[in-house]
């Protein structure tokens, strides 16, 4: 055990349909979905659309308790950025929170953890729940360097927000060696690697804000290892790709309990 007192932290479920999904897909995706989960009161649910597609989503969803999340931000509030979206677009879009530092856009597009402290900076100010992602790759794992990586990437994204500014994130613990491979971490790595994390929290802030944070857990969640993750007191959810794409499958893990 960490050692550090658990708090009661509400699960969150949320789906990141990465390049996936056009409008009408996106309607039928949630006319389906909905009735599959009732009210789901066990649960936050989010559901991060392409940009094109998060009108068709905010719509879709008005009425229900699923909210809505860009998959990322610029660090700036406004400006000459072509192609990029503000965080105050994504506010007056409908979107409630946002993915910032997913290991692809941190691999196609260089983020560092520099600029994922400034988005999710940028999205804290324009009133967005930033959904920080980390994790280590399959060779800093093979060489175990898993920690010193987790915590690099903590101090310089997270970590280097505020106090207040932390309490209002979340983070998702996302292994890269387990993201759209199928290889999903066992409950037991997950934990390990939920535990080290939230230990940096309590080195870096206090062991109020480590027993508060809700970290979730990402890479290859599927319906039927749901449960087992789930079953890990350290896991507070999960970021979920391609199995967010099929409403059934989806639904069952937003059921799991
Ligand atoms: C992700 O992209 O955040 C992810 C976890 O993908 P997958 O569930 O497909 O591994």
């Amino acid at each position: 055990m960490s050692g550090i007192p658990s708090r009661e932290r509400r699960r969150v479920m949320a789906g990141n349909w990465k390049m996936h999904k056009t409008h009408s897909e996106t309607r039928a995706f949630f006319a389906a979905f909905l009735p599959m989960i009732g009210d789901a009161a066990h649960c936050d649910v989010v559901i991060a659309p392409p940009f094109t597609s998060i009108a068709a989503a905010v719509e879709a969803a008005k009425g229900s308790r699923v909210a809505i999340a860009g998959q990322n931000n610029h660090w700036q509030m406004e400006g000459a950025f072509t192609g990029e979206v503000s965080s105050a677009m994504l506010v007056e879009a409908g979107c409630t929170h946002v993915i910032v530092g997913h290991s692809e856009r941190r691999q196609y597009s260089h983020e560092t953890d520099d600029i994922v402290s400034q988005k999710s900076r940028a999205a804290l100010v324009a009133g967005l729940t930033p959904i920080v992602c980390l994790g280590e790759n399959f060779p800093e794992r093979e060489t175990g360097r898993t920690q010193e990586v987790l915590s690099q990437q903590f101090i310089g994204g997270p970590g280097a927000l505020t106090a207040e500014e932390f309490s209002r994130i979340l983070i998702a613990y996302e292994p890269v060696w387990a993201i759209g491979t199928g290889r999903t971490a066992t409950p037991e790595i997950a934990a390990a690697a939920h535990r080290f994390l939230r230990q940096c929290v309590r080195d870096q802030f206090s062991p109020e804000a480590a027993a508060g944070v809700r970290i979730l857990y990402g890479g290859s969640v599927k319906p039927d290892n749901i449960q087992g993750l789930m079953a890990q007191e350290e896991l507070d959810g999960a970021l979920v790709g391609g199995a967010s794409l099929d409403p059934r499958s989806f639904a069952a893990i937003v059921n799991a309990k």
